[in-house]
């Protein structure tokens, strides 16, 4: 089946296209263009969007969970409400993040999460079989983020300590045949004895390493980027603080090119010049939004779970023993947030939450942009970045109500 979507604007992000057609063709991009330079097939089934803008469904590669269900734990149908939620908020492929807990239950978390990225995966090769019936409206997993246990114990935040780890190269071994191959970002703490050894190791496997819980100063994160360390976690929280005289982590993440930042742009985990700080330094290729938001997302205040710990949630704010603990957040609203607080346009704000965390994984090009030939997971939304409709590999799974998409303000 041929679909025509239209809007007043496209954003693939690298090129603006006005007055533009995408034409879809078997749940892929078959071209895309403006409207007088793309010929429509007949029988062409046409969508248009007025006023509207067509954007590549975003990419969250920090998220522990959400509509109820937390990533450590291995339930089926708590998954499924999960990869319905991000998908209804535009997020249409995800890194499943594990807390840093037990060896024995990361090891069965990490075979769960395997599972459920082989499933997706096998549903994405479907010729418009049962699979990609079953897996339409849903995020994708696209590889396993861990969050630890190879982390400090100075700046562990909510992560447990007792289960924390000095970097082994057998245990991450272990880790990696538990997840078939399919780990592709870990956070990691370089000051830790044996951790260059181990940044070499995961780097030479396809996995990259952010820099994360850490108490480094400057000179040491230095060495974990030479080592092949190319992101980093959740920057400025559990992380020594950037000092005029000892830059720390922080002052080397952000003053070295080689490396991406992530940023949580909820207001609450840092300021928003902060952010804006953050933007200015990485630029608008290597800054990276997520929101490491936890089960309780979409779910109200009250008790939830993280993993091992039970957090608190008033309004935005998750908190265990004074701690901020993962958010609320969605990625949507990130966007709006890092538009306020750093001044930038939509498409800039987008692509970091799109391109640039499927760049700095290697995931391009078939995600994060809008290209023939790949995938149609697109979101269409309005001028200021509120969501209008999802597609996901050309189905249209959601258009939303206008009291779903209220405007954003940063709490
Ligand atoms: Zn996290």
């Amino acid at each position: 089946m041929n679909l025509a979507i239209s809007a007043d604007r496209l954003f693939t992000p690298d090129e603006e296209i006005a007055n533009p057609i995408l034409l879809i063709r078997d749940g892929q991009i078959a071209a895309l263009g403006p409207r007088e330079e793309v010929a429509l097939p007949g029988g062409a089934e046409a969508r248009h969007f007025p006023g509207a803008v067509i954007l590549p469904g975003m990419l969250d590669l920090h998220i522990h969970g959400g509509a109820g269900h937390d990533l450590m734990r291995p339930d089926e149908q708590g998954r499924e409400r999960f990869e319905r939620h991000l998908f209804r908020r535009g997020v249409t492929a995800y890194l499943p993040t594990t807390m840093t807990a037990s060896v024995e239950a990361t090891l069965k978390a990490i075979e769960f999460l395997a599972d459920g990225i082989e499933a997706a995966g096998q549903g994405d090769q479907s010729t418009g079989g049962g699979a990609r019936a079953r897996f339409s409206g849903r995020a994708r997993p696209l590889g396993i983020h861990l969050e630890g246990p190879f982390i400090s114990p100075e700046k562990a935040g909510v992560q447990p300590v007792e289960y924390m780890q000095a970097p082994s190269p057998e245990l991450f071994e272990r880790f990696w045949q538990a997840a078939r191959g399919h780990i592709k970002l870990m956070t990691a703490a370089p000051e830790l004895p044996g951790a260059e050894e181990l940044i070499a190791i995961a780097t030479r496997r396809g996995v990259t390493i952010s820099l994360g819980h850490s108490n480094a100063d400057y000179e040491t994160a230095r060495r974990g980027i030479e080592a092949g360390a190319r992101h980093a976690t959740h920057t400025f929280n559990a992380m020594r603080a950037l000092e005029h005289r000892a830059p720390g982590i922080a002052g080397a993440v952000l003053s070295d090119d080689r490396a991406y930042a992530e940023v949580i742009a909820d207001g609450l985990h840092v300021h928003p010049a902060i952010v804006k700080l953050i933007v200015r330094a990485k630029g608008e290729l290597r800054s990276v939004l997520v929101t490491d938001a936890i089960s309780a997302t979409g779910q109200g205040d009250g008790r939830f779970q993280l993993g091992p710990v039970e957090v608190q949630v008033e309004g935005q704010r998750c908190l265990w023993n004074g701690h901020l603990a993962g958010s609320v957040l969605t990625l949507d609203r990130a966007v709006r947030n890092v538009m306020e607080f750093a001044d930038l346009d939509l498409a800039t704000a987008w692509r970091m939450a799109s391109a640039n965390p499927a760049r700095m994984l290697g995931l391009q090009p078939a995600h994060g942009r809008l290209l023939p030939n790949a995938p149609a997971d697109l979101v269409v939304a309005n001028p200021a970045g509120e969501i209008l409709a999802v597609f996901g590999e050309g189905r249209q799974l959601t258009a939303l109500s206008s009291e779903q998409t209220a405007p954003a303000s940063y709490y």
